[in-house]
């Protein structure tokens, strides 16, 4: 299966380089040329098989130059029982009628950044194989708080490969800054950039198109990659969970076969929805998408008036993950539901990279509509349907996840849709326990380590062995930058200079 740029359909490359070289040399992202497609019974089928064979059988129809057996392989390891908790791995709850929550959250670091990173170290070092990539490829990430981690703990001493996370300097949760700053391995770097995530993410872009530097590490047989879900190989795994949670309802009688769902996801880059989207256009019975923001709501408003415009002010909220003004794989959408239209997504691009802004013409707009219904809530709304969960369904939700399933319930009783719904549940409530406890009314008071054994008391539930572990890991990295010196600062660590 062949790759293409969002914004150039001649510059096509194999599943294997597109994960190894994560962007397109003309700045746009990598998607496949077409979907495939998976029958009811196929679908019906990933109920029955371990997480990881369905994970497989998701990948293996994508990316076709690795063997089914390699692939089994890979995902085997990376979703074992031992990484993920339990052999369920993405287990569904149903805490209310017609309401399911995909559960993404139960991987080493604790949000449903895992199940790409966990995977994508086995995807990139054997694609770096099949490309004949002799280089040590360095993997830039910028961070609102989860990716960081997650691919961090994924790349940690893995052979032929460096990682640098960038995050928002104050722009995430103290436990996770903690998560990243104690990271262990003798190839990672961790930075704080001063500004916040969209900085972080821009400064990362602009090392990434600098060809000057580029030709610069090639010389030294160092080439960049990315982890950010601009790289396919970070999307891609996602998919497989929509089909698994949709085979365990079927098998519990939740749903009738081919009966539709609608799929709600608290969303930032739009990466995780986006997988839900090319679920859909695989053949899942999905009827709407419903979009849900905090107050930094930029795609609340794209879809309801067809204008992005990210000249607006930032806040930081409840849900940093989430805390996201570009939300860079929009543009995969923009390229699926314009017929694939490359020079359409440029001119798009390049009016959001000169003006801040673009607007979406009036067939595309009603297309999107038609598939996606979005909407925003703010901290305390957030605070409120927390508690609420927690009281009235004994359901304790994270505050990412808590912005779901309040713009689900604006969905339903706007629109009257019963469709039954899967709720996206991205992070552990443990690894946002001040915001949760007080949500519940319950006192915030002591350190990081008082809050998660006073969150576990309050819930019931035990506190994840990998936030546990943070209150005596030594931490190994604070030094802020500024987005001007990210280049510098790479240069200087992959070239031996310093750490
Ligand atoms: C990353 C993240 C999100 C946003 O996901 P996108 O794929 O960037 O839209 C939501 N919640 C949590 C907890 C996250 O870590």
């Amino acid at each position: 299966m062949k790759y293409v740029s969002t914004r150039n359909a001649h510059n096509a490359v194999s599943s294997a380089q597109a994960i190894v070289q994560g962007l397109a040399a003309d700045g746009g992202l990598f998607v496949p040329e077409s979907c495939p497609r998976f029958s009811p019974e196929e679908i019906r089928a990933f109920a029955e098989m371990p997480y990881s064979d369905c994970a497989a059988a998701v990948l293996a129809r994508f990316l076709d130059d690795y063997t089914p057996d390699e692939l089994t392989q890979y995902a085997r390891k990376a979703y074992s029982p031992l990484r993920f908790g339990s052999d369920e791995v993405a287990p569904v709850v149903s805490p209310d009628e017609g309401c399911h929550i995909l559960e993404l959250f139960h991987g080493p670091t604790c949000a449903f950044k895992d199940f790409a990173l966990q995977l994508l170290p086995y995807l990139l070092t054997a694609a770096m194989t099949k490309t004949g990539t002799d280089h040590t490829v360095a993997i830039l990430v910028a961070t609102s708080g989860d990716t960081g981690k997650a691919a961090l703990e994924g790349f940690a001493d893995v052979p032929k490969t460096k990682i640098c996370v960038f995050y928002p300097d104050g722009g995430t949760s103290n436990i996770q800054r903690l998560q990243m700053t104690t990271q262990t391995g003798s190839n990672v770097l961790v930075l704080a950039a001063k500004g916040n995530f969209d900085d972080a993410q821009n400064g990362v872009k602009r090392i990434f198109t600098d060809r000057d530097f580029a030709a610069a590490l090639a010389q030294q047989n160092i080439s960049l990659s990315s982890a950010n879900s601009i790289n396919w190989g970070r999307l891609v795994p996602q998919i497989a969970y929509y089909f698994r949670a949709y085979a365990r309802l079927l098998a519990q009688k939740q749903l009738q076969p081919g009966q539709e769902i609608n799929i709600a996801v608290p969303t930032g880059n739009f990466g995780n929805i986006l997988a839900a989207f090319f679920a859909r256009e695989c053949g899942l019975p999905v009827r709407r998408l419903i979009c849900a923001s905090n107050r930094n709501n930029v795609l609340t408003d794209f879809f309801s008036t067809g204008t992005y415009d990210r000249n607006r002010s930032f806040h930081l909220t409840a849900s940093p993950s989430m805390d996201i003004l570009i939300s860079s794989n929009l543009e995969r959408l923009l390229w699926l539901m314009s017929g694939q239209d490359g020079e359409a997504v440029s001119a798009l691009m390049h009016s959001l990279s000169e003006r801040g802004s673009y607007t979406v013409d009036g067939a595309l707009k009603a297309k999107l509509s038609e598939r996606f219904w979005a909407g925003c809530c703010d901290d305390v709304q957030t605070a409120e349907t927390i508690r609420e969960t927690f009281e009235k369904h004994g359901y304790l939700c994270d505050t990412h996840t808590a912005v779901a399933v309040r713009v689900y319930r604006d969905y339903c009783r706007q629109t009257g849709d019963r469709t039954p719904t899967v709720i996206a549940s991205t992070a552990s409530p443990f690894k946002f326990a001040g915001s949760v406890l007080s949500a519940l009314g319950r006192q915030t008071d002591g350190d990081d380590f008082a809050l998660l054994e006073r969150l576990s008391a309050v819930s019931g539930l035990p506190v994840p062995a990998g936030l546990a572990a943070l209150r005596t890991a030594p931490e190994r990295f604070g030094r802020v930058i500024a987005p001007a010196d990210m280049k510098s600062a790479v240069a200087d660590w992959l070239t031996g200079q310093q750490s």
